[in-house]
C-alpha cells in the first residue's frame, strides 16, 4: 500500500504514484488486493473529526476503490456502515469490515448482486434494520467494460451496464427514501465520462450521463422531505475497475497521464468529498455534481 500523509502540505503531482504502470489484467470485478501499486484508500492516513457521528450509512461497492475509501472515512468520522459488494469480492470486503470495527463503529457486510431488484430493495431494508436507521445512501457500485466498436457491443452488456449503474441506483433510492428522515442524504457516483465520453465507453458513459440527470431530478423532488441528493464525478482513479476491463489493457500503463495533475487519483483523494456531502456541513448543497478530476473540467 502507498502510505501517504494526506494532510501534509505537498505537491499534488507527486503525492501519489504516476504513470507508467504495469498492465496487470484481472477479470471483473477485480480485487484491490491484486493491484500494483496498491491503491491508497486512506487505511493508514484518514483521520476522523466526528463529522458523521452516529449516522447510519449504506455504501455500495464498499469493498474496493472509491467505495472502500468512503467506507473507511465514514467509519472514522463515526458512522455505522452497511457494506454492499459482490460475493466474489469477499476478501476485499473483509479487510474493510476489520478496519471499520477497529474504528469502533458497526460494520454489516451484505454481499449480493444489486442488478436484481428484489436483492436491491431487500438490501436497503436489511441495512436499515441492522443499523437501526438509514441516514446516508452512497451509491458507488458500478460496471465499466471498454469495447472499441459499437458492432462488438452486445445487447447483454449494454443492458447489464444500465441495470447495474442506473436501474439499481433507482431501486436503492426508491427503497431508501421512505425510511429516511429530514437531514438524510443520498450521494450517487457519476463520472467525468458523463460529460466527456470516451469512444470506448459508449454504454458506460451513457449511464453516467443518466446518473447526472437522475441526481438533479431526484434532488428537486425529495427536498420537500428534507433529503438532499448530490453526485460525485471522478476523473481517472486507481481502482480495480480499470485493469479488470474498464480500460483497454494498453491504456493502463499511461492511466491518468492526460490530466493536468498528470497521474490517476487515489481513492483516498475522493473520500473527503463524500464525507462533506454526507454531513450537515453541506446543508445548502443539493442537486450538485462535484468534480474530482485531476484538473479536467466537467461540462
Ligand atoms: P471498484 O471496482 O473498486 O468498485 C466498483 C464496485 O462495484 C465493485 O467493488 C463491486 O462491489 C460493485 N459492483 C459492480 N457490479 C455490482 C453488482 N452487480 N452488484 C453489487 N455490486 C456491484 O471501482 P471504482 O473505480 O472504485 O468504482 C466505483 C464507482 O466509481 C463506479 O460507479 C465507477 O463508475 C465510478 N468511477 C470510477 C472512476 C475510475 O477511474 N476508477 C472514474 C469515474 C467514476
Ligand atoms: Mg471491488
Amino acid at each position: 500500500m502507498t502510505t501517504i500523509n494526506q494532510y501534509a502540505m505537498q505537491d499534488p503531482r507527486t503525492q501519489y504514484p504516476q504513470p507508467k504502470f504495469d498492465k496487470q489484467p484481472q477479470s471483473a470485478p477485480g480485487l484491490a488486493q491484486d493491484m500494483d501499486p496498491k491503491p491508497d484508500h486512506g487505511e493508514d492516513s484518514y483521520k476522523g473529526f466526528g463529522r458523521l457521528a452516529g449516522r447510519k450509512a449504506l455504501i455500495t461497492g464498499a469493498d474496493s476503490g472509491i467505495g472502500r475509501a468512503v467506507a473507511i472515512a465514514y467509519g472514522r468520522e463515526g458512522a455505522d456502515v452497511a457494506l454492499s459488494y459482490l460475493p466474489s469480492e469477499e476478501k476485499d470486503a473483509q479487510e474493510v469490515v476489520a478496519l471499520l470495527r477497529a474504528a469502533g463503529v458497526k460494520a454489516v457486510a451484505l454481499p449480493g448482486d444489486i442488478s436484481d431488484e428484489a436483492f436491491s430493495s431487500g438490501l436497503v431494508r436489511e441495512a436499515h434494520s441492522s443499523l437501526g436507521g438509514l441516514d446516508i445512501l452512497v451509491n458507488v457500485a458500478g460496471k465499466q467494460t471498454a469495447v472499441k466498436e459499437i458492432a462488438d457491443l452486445t445487447t447483454e452488456q449494454f443492458e447489464a451496464t444500465f441495470r447495474t449503474n442506473v436501474t439499481a441506483m433507482f431501486w436503492l433510492c426508491k427503497a431508501a427514501i421512505p425510511l429516511m428522515k429530514p437531514g438524510a442524504t443520498i450521494i450517487n457516483t457519476t463520472s467525468i465520462q458523463g460529460y466527456q465520453p470516451s469512444p470506448t465507453l459508449l454504454d458506460y458513459a451513457s449511464t453516467k450521463a443518466a446518473i447526472i440527470a437522475f441526481t438533479k431530478a431526484l434532488a428537486k423532488q425529495v427536498i420537500e422531505k428534507g433529503i438532499r441528493v448530490n453526485a460525485v464525478a471522478p476523473g481517472p482513479f486507481w481502482t480495480p475497475l480499470q485493469p479488470s476491463g474498464g480500460q483497454p489493457a494498453d491504456a493502463i500503463p499511461e492511466f491518468g497521464s492526460k490530466t493536468p495533475i498528470g497521474r490517476p487519483g487515489q481513492p483516498a483523494e475522493c473520500a473527503p468529498i463524500y464525507v462533506l456531502l454526507g454531513s450537515q456541513e453541506s446543508s445548502y448543497v443539493t442537486a450538485e455534481i462535484y468534480g474530482v478530476t485531476g484538473g479536467n473540467h466537467l461540462p
